[in-house]
């Protein structure tokens, strides 16, 4: 595995243990060229997913983008790593146990927003607005009312998004 850091080609493993109830190992590793260390994380792919764009364009599934994108969507909310990398996981399973290999990414983005819905409400608003492309207040109100009714002081965790849909209703 190439350092992520200084691009030397060999990396050492300093330990291996289960992650994930078992469905992944977890592999730290140093680098003896510059010393940094990183973690790599290994798992069973049943299958190889291509991606359908909107725009009609395949690509291979990425399950570090799809990581990636949801960490934006937590970025600086008090949700474990660990449980982060389970609900992706949960999302690559049920794309590979879906029995199609070409999958819509407006599918990929469903199952985020839901995932999503469960792990935090504010992460879950962020990614939703991103994707759904919230336009009208009415949009972001709906979402609001939707979650409120689960946890109450969702509206008071966020400003942006009542501060959005305040000033849009102003024009
Ligand atoms: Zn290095």
């Amino acid at each position: 595995m190439r350092c992520p850091y200084c691009a030397s080609p060999d990396t050492q493993v300093k330990d291996s243990r289960p992650a994930e109830e078992n469905v992944a190992i977890r592999r730290r590793r140093i680098c003896p060229d510059c010393g940094g260390r990183f973690t790599t994380f290994e798992r069973v792919q049943l299958r190889e997913l291509t991606i359908i764009k909107r725009a009609g364009r395949k690509v291979p599934f990425d399950r570090d983008k799809l990581l990636r994108s949801v960490e934006v969507a937590l970025r600086k909310r008090p949700v474990e790593a660990d449980r982060i990398e389970r609900m992706v996981s949960g999302i690559v399973r049920q794309l590979e146990s879906s029995g199609e290999t070409e999958i819509p990414s407006s599918a990929i983005g469903e199952l985020v927003i839901e995932g999503l819905k469960g792990l935090d409400p504010v992460a879950y608003v962020r990614f939703a607005s991103v994707y759904r492309d919230f336009r009208e207040a009415a949009d972001f109100q709906e979402v609001l009312s939707e979650i409120a009714r689960d946890t109450p002081e969702v509206e008071a965790a966020m400003p942006v998004a009542n501060g959005q849909a305040t000033a849009a209703k102003r024009h």
